[in-house]
């Protein structure tokens, strides 16, 4: 594949850049002294100005608020976000999932009705897919969704919903059928987070931050109009969200990883070791190095999946990859960046004007989730055995 952007891509980055220079927050250090509901109200405010600006939900089709760009410029608009250093999306749930998938899967009623607001931010979205009992193995999940005229009324507890606290709707998976193979018998609903007998409690991790939580379903009632795709085919729709969340959730981290690359090669001429910069210690040197190769190979891999995505229209199982490559390379950065800070990198306080103000100590925290979160390592392999290799199942 070529690598370079054509001319039109090359324009639309150019004026991307130059609306990012105008409108991205600079004064963004009192972030750590709002609170969660007040960062999220910033980062809300945030989506608002991209999306009123035009550049929210590039790929999407304009008859829904997006730009009707192409794949790549997509990819060109998350690497455009990071190297800018601009604050996330609040709604990246609606954003990167439920948008996507209520364009493959969803009827033209619930294109007009939900699309434009996933992108203004004006309604934010989680996903309530696992639960206590089914994680790994989501099709063994039991929340339960009985048809009673013209409303399905959902019982059951989905576990780790991140933005649960936040969300106006979720996209939840129940069990419609329980007499046929698990997964067969499932259906996807988009479900009012507000309807009675919703119930969220969050969960603190241990960042600190309460970014998931537990929501319980009690006798809630949901009209038979917010299925998504077919009844008791909910499988296929949910395996499009999750092919969308593996394929495309590390795009902008490559830059990310490389601004991060950036700054630890400055610290390591600066902090001393064994009374010299960490710079010139073989072992250090050796590790950055090795860092520094693999976000190249990560920048590569991913062009690479990609240019896939544009020629089959949607991601593949090769997404897996991708994930279990951003994944990990994530816990070796942050590991090396501890070795090379030593007690410093566990730090919260320190100059509150330094952009590394508490980022190294939370980074290395975080990066535990993501060998987890959208599906775990040993599952990403499991399916590149199976799917990408033709190995037999491996259960
Ligand atoms: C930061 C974060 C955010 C999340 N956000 C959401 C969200 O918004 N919505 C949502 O629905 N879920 C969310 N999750 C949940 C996530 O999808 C699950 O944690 C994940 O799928 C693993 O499920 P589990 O925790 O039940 O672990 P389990 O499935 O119980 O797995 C436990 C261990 O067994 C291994 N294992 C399991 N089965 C196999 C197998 N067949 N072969 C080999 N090894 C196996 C796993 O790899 C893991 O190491 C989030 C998780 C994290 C960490």
């Amino acid at each position: 594949m070529d690598l370079n952007l054509t001319r039109e891509e090359t324009r639309f980055r150019d004026e991307l850049r130059a609306w990012l220079a105008a409108h991205v927050p600079r004064d963004r250090d009192h972030a750590r002294e709002q609170s969660v509901e007040e960062h999220f109200a910033f980062l809300r405010g945030w989506q608002r100005t991209v999306f009123d600006g035009g550049w929210a939900g590039i790929s999407w089709p304009r008859e829904y608020g997006g730009r009707g760009a192409s794949l790549m410029e997509q990819v060109i608009f998350w690497q455009e976000m990071a190297l800018a250093n601009a604050p996330p999306m609040a709604n990246v749930l609606g954003i990167g999932l439920v948008g996507p998938t209520v364009i493959a899967f969803g009827t033209e009623a619930q294109k007009a009705r939900y699309l434009r607001k996933i992108l203004s931010g004006e309604e934010i979205w989680c996903q309530g897919f696992s639960e206590p009992n089914a994680g790994s193995d989501f099709a063994g999940l039991q929340t339960e969704a009985r048809l009673e005229g013209t409303h399905y009324v959902v019982n059951g507890q989905k576990v780790w919903t991140s933005f649960g606290w936040a969300a106006d709707w979720c996209q939840l998976v129940v069990r419609t059928d329980p007499n046929v193979p698990k997964h067969k018998g499932l259906t996807v609903l988009l479900v009012d987070m507000k309807s009675p007998g919703v119930e969220v409690r969050p969960l603190r991790q241990m960042t600190g931050e309460t970014e998931f939580n537990e929501v319980f379903f009690r006798d809630v009632r949901v009209p038979i109009e917010n299925v998504v795709g077919k009844v008791n085919q909910g499988w296929d729709v949910a395996i499009g969200t999750l092919m969308h969340e593996r394929g495309t959730l590390g795009a902008g981290m490559q830059v990310t990883y490389k601004r991060n690359m950036d700054r630890l090669i400055a610290l390591s001429r600066t902090i001393q070791r064994n009374g010299r910069p960490a710079a010139q210690d073989p072992l250090i040197r050796q590790k950055l190095a090795q860092c520094y190769a693999e976000v190249h190979i990560m920048h590569t891999n991913q062009m690479r999946a990609f240019s896939r995505i544009s020629a089959a229209g949607v991601p593949g199982p090769e997404g897996s990859i991708q994930k279990i490559f951003w994944s990990e390379l994530n816990q070796r950065l942050q590991q090396v960046a501890q070795e090379l800070l030593g007690p410093y990198g566990q730090l919260e306080g320190g100059d509150p004007r330094s952009i590394d103000h508490g980022a190294w100590a939370y980074g290395y925290l975080r990066a535990r989730g993501n060998t987890i979160e959208a599906g775990t390592s040993e599952i990403q392999r499991n399916i590149i055995g199976h799917f990408v290799l033709g190995l037999p199942r491996s259960y």
